[in-house]
């Protein structure tokens, strides 16, 4: 089962769903070429806060999908707007990588590792993770009791060509928590429903126009799900048609393809007019 008709606007996942590794997934570049021809407007939405929107411009147009860095958001770009707009005055402590502080030093935060100072605990991906920073969120959060902690995205795992993957954000944040006690009290990433406005920003489109496809159930179709958008599941990276059985039917996405151009409604997979 396909589209039969064009959506509006599309919100396209991009790890596991554009592209896998350095190789841009069977169709994609088809599919996006064939709906910016028909003016349909196409976003791209990362959870993953390790690169900035113009390193994930850079990465695409490498893999020959030429992307303007507009249409591109992540949790990098969430986190920063959300502190921005909660807690503008905030000194932060981030477990993250550099274009993730990066851009919060541009975007005007002091970013601290004096425990006694810091207000908000950023969990992130961090691959440079090690107990001295989980010391020093230990203390900003139990020992001294005035800091909050948020995270950049929910997910468990980065998921790698062959099946294997990179523990994410979510290992970050338990093991703050499981120390502290404290509970993260905001996720920056897929599903909430931040990151659907940050892809939408400026445009006011019907909801029920647009849609939304990515690779995980519980992060991508959840967000439509929650959002009341239509969503289609690309069996390219990690949830599977088993997952979506599993699922209640009124939590399974609109759609479930095995490759990402057969969104193209029928008999428009080569037919760009
Ligand atoms: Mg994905």
């Amino acid at each position: 089962m396909r589209p039969t008709t064009f959506y509006d606007a599309y919100v396209f996942d991009l790890d596991g769903t554009i592209y896998l590794g350095d190789e841009l997934l069977p169709g994609a570049s088809d599919l996006v070429q064939t709906l910016r021809e028909r003016g349909k407007l196409v976003r791209f939405l990362s959870n993953n806060p390790t690169r900035d929107p113009a390193m994930y411009a850079d990465k695409l147009a490498r893999l020959g999908l030429p992307t303007p860095v507009a249409d591109i958001a992540n949790t990098l770009v969430t986190t920063t707007r959300w502190l921005g707009e909660h807690h503008p005055d905030a000194v932060l402590f981030v477990l993250g990588e550099e274009p993730l502080c990066r851009a919060l030093r541009e975007a005007g935060f002091r970013l601290s590792e004096d425990p006694a100072e810091i207000d908000v605990v950023v969990a992130s991906y961090d691959r440079t993770f090690d107990y001295r920073k989980l010391q020093i969120a230990f203390d900003a959060l139990w020992f001294h009791r005035r800091a909050v902690l948020i995270q950049t995205n929910p997910d468990r795992f980065c998921p790698f060509p062959g099946g294997r993957g990179e523990p994410d954000c979510a290992a970050i944040t338990a093991a703050i928590e499981a120390c502290t006690g404290v509970t993260c009290a905001v996720s920056l990433g897929k599903p909430s429903p931040l990151m659907l406005a940050e892809a939408l920003r400026g445009h006011d489109l019907d909801p029920s126009r647009c849609l939304m496809v990515g690779d995980r159930l519980h992060t991508d179709i959840q967000m439509a799900l929650d959002a009341g958008m239509d969503s289609a599941l690309v069996l390219t990276g990690e949830s599977t048609r088993d997952d979506v059985a599993a699922r209640p039917p009124d939590q399974r996405p609109t759609w479930v393809v095995e490759r990402i151009d057969h969104l193209l409604p029928e008999g428009r997979t080569n037919q760009r007019s």
